[in-house]
C-alpha cells in the first residue's frame, strides 16, 4: 500500500521513496576537501542536491580578547543558509533556525576536538547551504569536520552524521526535503566513529521504542558509509598536496 501524505506520495506501491530510493539507500554522495585556497581548511559536500561548504580559520587569536580561555581554544560555528539555497529567497539576516543550528552542530563537532593544545584562541567554522533539500545540518557536520581535519585541528577522529527518520512503518534514511517535511518523523545523528558517541541526536515526530532502535541501526550503518567516503576524500587531498610538494621541489 502507498503512504500519501498532504497529496504526495512518500512510498509508493513498491515501497520505492519519492526519489525512487530503497529505505536504506542514501542520496548520491560527493565530498571534496580543501576547495579553498586562503580558508586554514575547508570542504564541500553534497548528499543528493543539499550542498554545503565549510571552512574553518584558525587556531587564531581572538577579538575581542576578554573571550579567551586560559586552558584551551574556544569553537566557534556559524551555520548560514545562502539566500539562493531554497527556491524563495532566504533573508540574508540570520534567522533563529540558523542560530540554533550554530549551536547544534558547534556541540556535536566539540567532542571530537582537541581543544587544550591551543589556548588563549578561537577556531573558527563556517558552514554555508548553497542549495538545501533535507538534511542541512548533517551535511554540515560532515563538511565541517572534514574542513577541521583539513586544517590541522588535532582530533580524536571525525565527526559524521545522517538524518533518519519515519514515513508509516517504514524506516527511512538520509531524508530529502519533501520526506523532512511530510514524513513522521526525523531524527539527525552524529557520532565519532571510531569512539562509538553519540554528539547528536534530535527527534521531530513520534516512533515508538522498536523503531527509534531500527532507526539508530539504520544510522549506524549509514554513518559508516558515509565515514568511509570522508576518509577516501581527505587521503586524496592529502595526495594532492604530497604531489603538488613534489612538483615544487623538482622545479
Ligand atoms: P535540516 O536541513 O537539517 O533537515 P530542517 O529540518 O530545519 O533542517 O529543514 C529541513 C529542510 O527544510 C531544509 O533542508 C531545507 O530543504 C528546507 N528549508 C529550511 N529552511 C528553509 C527556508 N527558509 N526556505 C525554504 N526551505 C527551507
Amino acid at each position: 500500500m502507498a503512504i500519501e501524505r498532504n497529496g504526495v506520495i512518500l512510498i509508493d506501491e513498491e515501497g520505492r521513496r519519492s526519489d525512487g530510493r530503497k529505505w536504506d539507500e542514501l542520496r548520491p554522495i560527493h565530498i571534496k576537501v580543501g576547495v579553498l585556497r586562503r580558508a586554514d581548511g575547508s570542504a564541500l559536500v553534497e548528499m543528493g542536491k543539499t550542498k554545503v561548504l565549510a571552512s574553518v580559520y584558525g587556531p587564531r587569536e581572538i577579538h575581542p580578547r576578554h573571550l579567551a580561555l586560559p586552558d584551551k581554544a574556544i569553537l566557534r560555528v556559524a551555520y548560514r543558509m545562502a539566500t539562493f539555497s531554497v527556491t524563495e529567497r532566504k533573508k540574508p539576516q540570520p534567522s533563529r533556525r540558523e542560530i540554533e543550528l550554530s549551536k547544534v552542530i558547534k556541540e556535536a563537532l566539540a567532542p571530537a576536538l582537541i581543544l587544550d593544545e591551543f589556548p588563549r584562541t578561537a577556531i573558527e567554522v563556517y558552514a554555508l547551504v548553497l542549495q538545501a533539500d533535507g538534511g542541512t545540518r548533517v551535511a554540515s557536520i560532515n563538511a565541517a569536520a572534514l574542513a577541521l581535519a583539513d586544517a590541522g585541528i588535532p582530533m580524536k577522529d571525525l565527526v559524521t552524521a545522517i538524518a533518519v527518520g519515519r514515513i508509516g512503518n517504514y524506516i527511512v534514511v538520509d531524508l530529502n526535503d519533501l520526506e523532512d517535511k511530510y514524513g513522521d518523523a526525523d531524527m539527525p545523528i552524529a557520532m565519532i566513529p571510531v569512539t562509538d558517541e553519540i554528539t547528536l541526536l534530535q527527534m521531530d515526530g513520534t516512533m515508538t521504542p522498536e523503531q527509534f532502535d531500527k532507526c539508530l541501526e539504520a544510522a549506524k550503518r549509514a554513518i559508516l558509509e558515509i565515514y568511509d567516503l570522508q576518509k577516501e576524500a581527505l587521503r586524496y587531498r592529502y595526495l594532492q598536496i604530497k604531489k603538488e610538494l613534489m612538483e615544487e621541489q623538482s622545479k
